[in-house]
């Protein structure tokens, strides 16, 4: 089945589990600290210029935003964390509903973790792969603005993360990624593709 990622439409956004939208079918969540580039690469895969509204924008951000592709399938931008300028209560809250939601919701199938190439693997990227591994969630990680080092850095890195997660390759994928070049598109979709319609398996079921 070949998704249509340049029909992706938005659907609501949601402060709240209970304002999600039915839990059925299947969806991938976006995840990253803020301004990783998680919001470019939203708009890069669907090739639209302003789905994901980016980290400048007040209020979307701080919300669970839905994305249908099909029916049964969507895409999920979570909030990013990092630079907020948020009281320490309201970002309590975010993170318990976001808590909630990763524990709780059915139709979850995959993650994507973003993380900026030159910056990777800070401590909320180590806490959302540790949980990852803990609920056996399949993470795919996004390594963005990779035009902003060279081609042997990216080789490198690429080498690094294998050497870090190569134990864990069913569960957890990486790759380089550039919104500005148009890098990466393709094995992202590759991803998703797979997530979002492969056939369940009895694991899956149980
Ligand atoms: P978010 O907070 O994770 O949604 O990040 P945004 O998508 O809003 O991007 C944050 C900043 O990084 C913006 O200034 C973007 O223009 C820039 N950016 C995002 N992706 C890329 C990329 O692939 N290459 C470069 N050079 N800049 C990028």
């Amino acid at each position: 089945m070949s998704i249509p990622f340049q029909q992706t439409s938005f659907i609501t956004s949601a402060a709240k589990p209970e304002q999600c939208p039915e839990d059925e079918g299947r969806e991938v969540a976006f995840m990253g600290r803020s301004n990783a580039g998680k919001s470019s690469a939203i708009n890069t895969l669907t090739q639209q210029n302003n789905l994901a509204k980016t980290s400048r924008t007040p209020g979307r951000t701080q919300l669970l935003n839905f994305f249908s592709l099909t029916d049964e399938l969507r895409l999920v931008d979570l909030p990013g964390f990092g630079f907020a300028k948020v009281g320490d209560r309201k970002k309590k809250n975010w993170q318990a509903t976001i808590d909630a939601y990763l524990r709780d919701r059915e139709s979850l199938v995959g993650i994507v973790l973003v993380m900026d190439a030159r910056h990777p693997l800070k401590p909320f990227d180590e806490q959302m792969i540790a949980w990852s591994l803990e609920a056996g969630m399949p993470l795919h990680i996004l390594m963005t603005k990779s035009d902003k080092i060279s081609r042997q850095a990216q080789a490198n890195l690429v080498h690094q993360m294998r050497q870090h997660f190569g134990a864990y390759e069913n569960l957890i994928s990486f790759q380089c990624f550039s919104s500005l070049k148009k890098q990466g598109i393709d094995a992202l979709r590759d991803q998703l593709t797979h997530w979002l319609t492969a056939p369940l398996t009895d694991e899956d079921v149980e």
